[in-house]
């Protein structure tokens, strides 16, 4: 072999961008429930199908006459969605929106999320996110060079002996106002949150808007569950507050919206002078996700737009079969003695571990948060995966929430049945000497 062949590399070939990012939750969680797991309510994505009016759709893309589906479309947006996206939410935002230039279809959420940190900020900008978060905001800031700044929900005791609500968590006002600073580029906002299931109530979103305006910042408001609202609660779009408009972009999924997470199709919605920023990450990145996914998406919006608002709607029927099945798994826990905090909406559940603590007794001194060792000794010794809720905290406040696990209940009956059968085996076996 001559010595070009056999030369390795020895300078350093990482970017200073990926320093300290490496590791990702979903990564480690989501080998060891492939590994060990019987019952899977880790991850956040259904076990049941999406609807079959979406499925047919993607079947008549993908078969039909139009070949042309088949080929590359518009950078920004196959037309016939980002026209009914428009459609769509022009009609709940009461806005005209223009497809071309108020609406920008991506590769999932992740991937809108992603073209607006490296999109707006720079070098030194400060990033408010309000813990617990959905992770991937922290290391998406940092790669663009900012600084996530972290605010807490904080919990309030629930009245006499009730079971928490995601409510009961909320942000202090002051502690929220003391956050921004002139180096404040912009906010993110997730409601409802995952992962505690919060729906933010129009007081929390007019404190949060206030805020933005008067030091003039931008709201990424990730949105993707806005269907999954229960027990009669309204999502409330900070977009459609004062002064709000301008500055917000507002983040969808059709994978969270149709139960479809693997077909990875996503979206923003905004102001054209926001969005053209948008535009030029998208453009020098992704350039387009899958047209026939595109295509079939659209069909199922037109579809839910003739029905808006009537008992056949998927956004209707869907949140109300997720209820049911959040109350099942909230008695299931609570019935074990796993004190689930009730959540208002998403398809995520935290529960409180303090009763299970003698069956995972902690290590002193470990570096790995008390939920996290819990979960991962869970998987393995119970076959039932589940988050810990430390991986949506960041440094300091790490160790203060670490005895709750987060539970995805988009499963199907058989699932839940079976992770409540190991909750009660395991309750059985502390209990019996
Ligand atoms: N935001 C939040 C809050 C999420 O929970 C998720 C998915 N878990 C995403 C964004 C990413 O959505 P998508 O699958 O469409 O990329």
């Amino acid at each position: 072999l001559s010595l070009s062949l056999q030369a390795k590399m020895s300078r350093p070939v990482q970017a200073r961008r990926l320093e300290g990012i490496d590791k990702n939750i979903w990564v480690e969680f989501v080998k060891l429930a492939a590994t060990y797991s019987t019952v899977n309510l880790g991850q956040g994505f259904p076990d049941f199908s999406p609807p079959d009016f979406l499925k047919e759709a993607f079947v008549r893309a993908l078969s039909g006459e139009n070949h042309m589906l088949h080929q590359y479309t518009c950078a920004f947006g196959h037309p016939p969605l980002v026209k009914i996206l428009a459609q769509f939410f022009g009609k709940l935002l009461g806005r005209d929106l223009d497809p071309m230039t108020n609406v920008m279809v991506t590769v999932g959420a992740y991937q809108a999320l992603f073209c607006c940190f490296q999109a707006f900020v720079d070098e030194g900008d400060e990033v408010i996110i309000i813990e617990p978060f959905f992770d991937c905001y922290e290391p998406m800031v940092k790669m663009a060079g900012g600084m996530p700044v972290f605010v807490p929900l904080r919990p309030k005791a629930p009245k006499d002996g009730k079971l928490m609500s995601s409510a009961d968590w909320q942000l202090d006002p002051a502690e929220l106002a003391s956050k921004f600073s002139e180096r404040t580029k912009a906010i993110v906002l997730n409601s409802p949150n995952n992962p505690l299931g919060k729906v933010f109530s129009r007081e929390e979103l007019e404190l949060i808007a206030d805020l933005c305006v008067k030091h003039d910042i931008l709201c990424i408001s990730d949105e993707v569950y806005e269907w999954l609202v229960y027990d009669g609660k309204k999502h409330i779009r900070i977009a459609s507050l004062q002064g709000m408009w301008d500055r917000t972009l507002i983040i969808g999924s059709a994978g969270k919206t149709f139960s479809a997470t693997g077909w990875k199709v996503g979206w923003t919605v905004g102001p054209n002078q926001l969005l053209q920023h948008l535009r030029t990450v998208h453009q020098n990145s992704v350039y387009h996700c899958a047209t026939v996914a595109q295509e079939a998406v659209a069909q199922g919006f037109q579809r839910e737009l003739e029905l808006y608002g009537k008992p056949e709607s998927y956004f209707i029927q869907l949140p109300n079969e997720l209820q049911q099945k959040r109350d099942w798994l909230v008695q299931s826990l609570d019935a074990v003695g796993m004190k689930p905090i009730i959540p208002e909406g998403t398809y995520f559940l935290v529960a409180d571990i303090s009763k299970f603590k003698s069956d995972v007794p902690d290590v002193p001194d470990s570096d790995e948060p008390y939920d996290s060792r819990f979960a991962k000794w869970m998987v393995k010794n119970k076959g039932l995966a589940a988050i810990p809720l430390s991986a949506f905290y960041c440094g300091a406040h790490k160790n203060n929430y670490n005895h709750f696990i987060r539970f995805c209940f988009a499963k199907e009956e058989a699932t839940l049945k079976a992770a409540n059968d190991i909750l009660q085996k395991w309750k059985q076996e502390k209990t019996s000497p």
